[in-house]
């Protein structure tokens, strides 16, 4: 993903918005009650690093290569073991450049039977080119991708465990999907244009054919970059541009499950992702959470975005711990 525009929030914004955090009683998005006690099962953060692990064990997960291949059937596997309906979505894309892209979206979905459904959402590929490297040698060689991929999969797949695992099912059922292929944007180093149209290729796709006819979910909820040593996640401008009151319903339940120093109630930047063809085309009213680096010189995505240390090394368990508990949260406080 990139940058739509760096650093739009306003300081006296800011200023104001620290003060008037506390809406516990608030009205969520779909006119219920926001729930005020902590619900649903404990989000284990270290089989959310275990899953994060796994996915860099088969490399960086590029597009057109064997580690990518291997690694989304590993994908599919697990969501299947935990008992979700899965579908493979194969269509082959244009990069930027016309090189053909085998792409996989992978759909899996708790409960199909039920009409009320919650998307879920992140992008399992790798982006090829580490071109915001601090080292210009490095500018042509893969990302691995731990943060900037494999852990908005790891946070849906310790859902998707926990969700099999609960004997109280859900009153909505929840559809995980990875998108593929949102990685091959543009690099730096080329002299082709970037308009933000080669980004996020997958979910262009199945925003525009998606695996149901006619498919909807109330809301949805796009995982990028969620496990950052340091991260914080602020209101993304799409996000509050299409889906303003998901982002409160998501932001109060993170309060409530304690994570408010990690959800900061301000404005963040406004970034071209996978949940921007998903609320123009599909129309569903669906966020990012994205971390923010307000202070960081490197990228305001953080000091390892698109870099050769996006590894392991730099993953936080506890940052992907407060982002899958508020997902729990939200999930369990929808009726
Ligand atoms: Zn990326």
């Amino acid at each position: 993903m990139v940058n739509v525009v760096r650093f739009i929030f306003l300081l006296a914004v800011m200023a104001v918005s620290a003060s008037c955090n506390s809406n516990k009683k608030a009205a969520s998005g779909d006119g219920e009650a926001v729930v005020t006690q902590p619900a649903g099962p404990a989000f284990s953060a270290d089989s959310a690093y275990a899953f994060c692990a796994e996915q860099c064990g088969f490399g960086p997960r590029t597009m057109n290569s064997e580690g990518h291949e291997r690694c989304g059937e590993w994908i599919a596997g697990k969501f299947k073991a935990y008992g979700m309906a899965v579908t493979g979505q194969r269509v082959t894309l244009n990069g930027y450049d016309g090189t053909p892209l085998k792409a996989t979206n992978i759909i899996a979905s708790y409960r199909p039977e039920l009409a009320e459904r919650i998307l879920l959402c992140a992008h399992w590929d790798t982006r090829p080119w580490a071109d915001n490297d601090p080292d210009s040698a490095n500018w042509r060689k893969p990302v691995l991708g731990a943060n900037d991929g494999a852990s908005g999969v790891a946070v849906m797949l310790e859902v998707a465990r926990l969700l099999h695992a609960d004997t109280a099912k859900l009153a909505v059922g929840v559809d995980f999907v990875c998108f593929d292929a949102e990685d091959w944007g543009v690099p730096r180093w080329s002299d082709v244009a970037d308009t933000g149209d080669s980004w996020a290729l997958g979910a262009q796709h199945w925003s525009a054919n998606p695996h149901k006819e006619g498919y909807k979910a109330r809301f949805g909820i796009l995982l990028d970059m969620v496990g950052g040593q340091g991260a914080q996640f602020w209101r993304e401008g799409m996000s509050m541009q299409y889906a303003p009151d998901i982002v409160k319903k998501v932001w109060s339940a993170a309060e409530v499950v304690g994570f408010s120093s990690y959800f900061v109630d301000r404005d963040g930047g406004m970034v071209t992702d996978d949940h921007v063809p998903v609320n123009e085309k599909a129309k569903i009213p669906t966020i990012d959470i994205i971390a923010f680096y307000p202070d960081c010189t490197q990228s305001t995505f953080g000091p390892t975005w698109h870099t050769v240390s996006d590894d392991m090394e730099h993953i936080d368990r506890a940052t992907l711990g407060a982002v899958g508990q508020t997902v729990i949260q939200v999930l369990y406080s929808e009726r």
